[in-house]
């Protein structure tokens, strides 16, 4: 059995998922949102992104081919556990990820195309064992769907330029938003501002 801390399609996944305090739990946003921005395109092709330099600040808005691997390369490239994350929608045991106890100021970018993501200033202690946030550091930079797996209606957070599942997204947030960004640690990578 290989030794990975996420199960996917497993029995006691819902269990767990029931069990943790509602913590990445069942409610779901989607109807709330308008149409237009509900898919993670997945057509490869151009997108459009914000960048942001080492200081954080953002540098500008550019349009980017999509960043399109194979499933063998993406396996080549990640640690078991950011590949089962990103590639194939898994999710990481609460409190085992490193990025919870984060409180630099600096920037989560996409472990697999390296845009960023979030943002410590929207960073938060949601009590779940995930990295969470209020808000993604700009919209463009990532996409919101609906996934009716784990017998649970929610929206999945994936990176726009790349298609990494990255979390899910719920209404039980702080202000100002009231949103809850329940991320992966393994999904990440945080860069100290400079
Ligand atoms: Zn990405």
């Amino acid at each position: 059995m290989r030794d990975l801390s996420v199960r996917r399609h497993h029995p006691s996944r819902r269990a767990f998922l029931f069990t943790s305090t509602g913590a990445c739990g069942a409610l779901a946003l989607w109807s709330l949102r308008p149409p237009g921005i509900a898919s993670a395109a997945s057509i490869p092709g151009m997108v459009t992104i914000i960048q942001f330099g080492a200081n954080g600040k953002k540098t500008g808005k550019v349009v980017v081919p999509k960043v399109v691997k194979s499933d063998a390369e993406w396996r080549q490239l990640l640690s078991p556990i950011s590949y089962e994350v990103t590639r194939q929608a898994g999710t990481e045991r609460a409190y085992s990820g490193d990025s919870l106890n984060i409180h630099d100021r600096g920037l989560f970018r996409c472990i697999c195309c390296d845009i960023a993501v979030f943002s410590s200033e929207t960073k938060f202690d949601s009590g779940t064992g995930w990295p969470s946030f209020w808000q993604p550091i700009a919209r463009e930079n990532v996409a919101e769907a609906t996934d009716r797996s784990l017998g649970m209606e929610r929206t999945a957070v994936s990176c726009r330029q790349c298609d990494a599942h990255l979390g899910h997204v719920f209404t039980d947030g702080p202000p100002p938003t009231g949103l809850r960004y329940c991320m992966n640690s393994a999904a990440m990578r945080f860069v100290k501002l400079a």
